[in-house]
């Protein structure tokens, strides 16, 4: 599972079916300095993907669950791992508001790595037809 990153993809469908009510999707989307979109004039470049009203990325497609930038998506969403991620430990024992409120949470919970929830993961030498996020 640790050497998964590049080789393997997280099954968020099963995910969600175990409560992780993609939470991911709602965190924040930083950009690196080569996927910025330059601008016309002096401002600097956005560094982040946008978000719908309520906190989804913008790419995030609610009704299929995948992800419609998927062959483009940004580095960070590439490495992501959520099974290394803490905060998906307290979001599968404790739910999900928003990210505010999970990190207010996550501050007074303590899970043991030996005890984390581990969501299936899809093993697929290529992600390039599988863009469930
Ligand atoms: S995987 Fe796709 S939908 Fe999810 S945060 Fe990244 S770009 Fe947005």
């Amino acid at each position: 599972m640790d050497n998964c990153k590049k080789t393997c993809l997280v099954d968020c469908d099963a995910g969600r079916r175990m409560g992780c009510a993609t939470f991911c999707c709602r965190k924040l989307v930083r950009l690196q300095p080569d996927e910025m979109e330059p601008t016309d004039d002096a401002t600097p470049p956005k560094g982040f993907v946008d978000k719908d009203p309520e906190g989804y990325c913008i790419y995030f497609d609610r009704n299929s669950g995948h992800c419609t930038n998927w062959e483009r998506r940004p580095k960070v969403c590439r490495e992501y791992e959520c099974n290394s991620d803490f905060l998906l430990q307290v979001v599968l024992r404790k739910g999900f508001k928003n990210i505010a409120d999970l990190a207010k949470t996550a501050v007074n919970t303590h899970i043991l790595k030996e005890n984390y929830i581990k969501i299936p993961v899809l093993h697929s030498p290529s992600d390039k037809n599988n863009n469930t996020v």
